[in-house]
């Protein structure tokens, strides 16, 4: 199983989107670019849901049959680990391995002294083709870079080898993850993890670093843009280089995580990937949960008023909600409008504040990152919520095809 050069990651926390995620793909088909779907959805959220990934493979297959989607789909248990696994393995084809807790897990002095061998040769000034400057290689760094990360890659191969055992090693996607840390991995660290992910022989199709600068859910980039470019460059060009040198699948790609309304840095990294010829995966969770919220309050009457009641409730649970979050989340909570005065609100003054338009009069990146956690609500709202998404499912498809569509995917893949 081979993954495209683009793909997209959509997530859809109450599975009643799939088909207005599919379609915006589908239109950017007709302008012709092919981007193939992932629905992504990780143990965490299924817990707070209570749903299933035998759900999402069902929603996926639904939403493909009725659009008559005829390119590869895949469905992604996504940030799994050995222990969380298990439920995903009859209905994924597409494994996210994250690994972000085992980094700086202990190794053995073997261990260290196996990697040792292996990146001896690089030791000196490594030179990777297109990056002008060469990386200063040091018996010590390979040291320190293999006490970090030896520990993570083992465990992504243990994980591996469970789904492969299980499936069958050519009937699914293997991506590794460490986004979901403080620090940024460095263009040389990734060079060497690839090496080790060589050396574990995890065949990864693609992989997710964490980047420079702050990927808050569902709002823009916050960082040294500049800083951001060169990274990224950097990376493309060291997996690349690495891809060639270690024999990993040549359709490697990286894979940016917390991906959606990265708006600043989009056409950054649609410039890059177009000029290197290479792929990306772009993951996204929480947007259409926002497209939900948003099409009900545009819907007005009883719709807006639970739009109303869950900005209410997440309100009084900042910091429960925003706990789990703590990397991927900035909210000043004294920026944010008190729950008696949305009340107030008309449909056009909700949606205006909460879709992410940047630079309109009313859009508050705080209000929209406080719903966005807030789907805990919509969750303990159960059919109650569930039955109004349905009711209104019109309005509401319409903000999916077009958030994705329009702001997504144009600002990415169409220069
Ligand atoms: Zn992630």
């Amino acid at each position: 199983m081979k993954l495209e050069k683009y793909s997209f990651g959509i997530g859809d926390r109450f599975g009643q989107q799939g088909k207005a995620q599919l379609k915006a793909l589908q239109i950017a088909g007709e302008s012709g670019i092919e981007i193939v779907p992932v629905w992504n959805k990780s143990n965490r959220e299924h817990q707070i849901i209570h749903s299933t990934p035998l759900e999402t493979r069902q929603e996926a297959d639904e939403a493909v049959k009725d659009l008559h989607w005829k390119a590869p789909y895949y469905v992604d248990a996504d940030h799994i680990n050995l222990d969380t696994v298990e439920p995903f393995l009859d209905h994924s084809n597409f494994f996210t391995l994250d690994v972000a807790d085992s980094i700086g897990s202990p190794v053995s002095d073997d261990d260290v002294g196996e990697f040792l061998k292996l990146a001896s040769p690089s030791k000196g000034g490594l030179k990777i083709p297109g990056i002008k400057t060469s990386f200063e290689v040091t018996e010590d760094l390979l040291v320190k870079i293999a006490r970090k990360y030896m520990g993570a890659i083992r465990d992504a191969a243990a994980i591996y080898a469970h789904i492969a055992d299980h499936k069958g090693a050519d009937n699914f996607i293997a991506e590794i993850s460490m986004d979901e840390v403080e620090d940024a991995q460095t263009p040389i660290e990734l060079f060497f993890i690839l090496m080790m992910i060589r050396h574990f022989e995890i065949p990864a199709q693609t992989i997710a670093p964490k980047f420079t600068g702050r990927f808050n859910k569902g709002v823009d980039y916050v960082g040294d843009v500049k800083g951001f470019r060169q990274e990224f460059e950097e990376d493309l060009l060291v997996i690349d280089y690495a891809v060639n040198l270690f024999g990993l699948p040549e359709n490697l790609k990286l894979s940016v995580h917390s991906g959606s309304d990265k708006f600043t840095i989009y056409p950054i990294m649609g410039e890059l990937i177009r000029k290197h010829q290479k792929g990306i995966h772009v993951k996204t969770a929480g947007t259409t949960w926002l497209e939900e919220v948003i099409g009900l309050a545009m819907a007005g009457g009883e719709a807006l008023q639970m739009a109303k009641d869950i900005y209410r409730h997440a309100y009084v649970r900042q910091d429960e909600l925003c706990k789990p979050y703590s990397t991927v989340i900035d909210i000043d909570p004294t920026s944010l409008p008190g729950p008696d005065e949305v009340d107030l609100w008309d449909p056009e003054k909700f949606a205006g504040t909460l879709r992410h338009i940047p630079g309109h009069p009313d859009y508050h990146p705080g209000f929209r990152q406080l719903i966005h956690v807030g789907y805990k609500v919509a969750a303990e709202l159960g059919e109650l919520y569930l039955a109004m998404i349905i009711r209104h499912y019109g309005v509401i498809a319409e903000q999916v095809t077009t958030n994705i569509y329009k702001r997504h995917i144009e600002r990415l893949f169409i220069s």
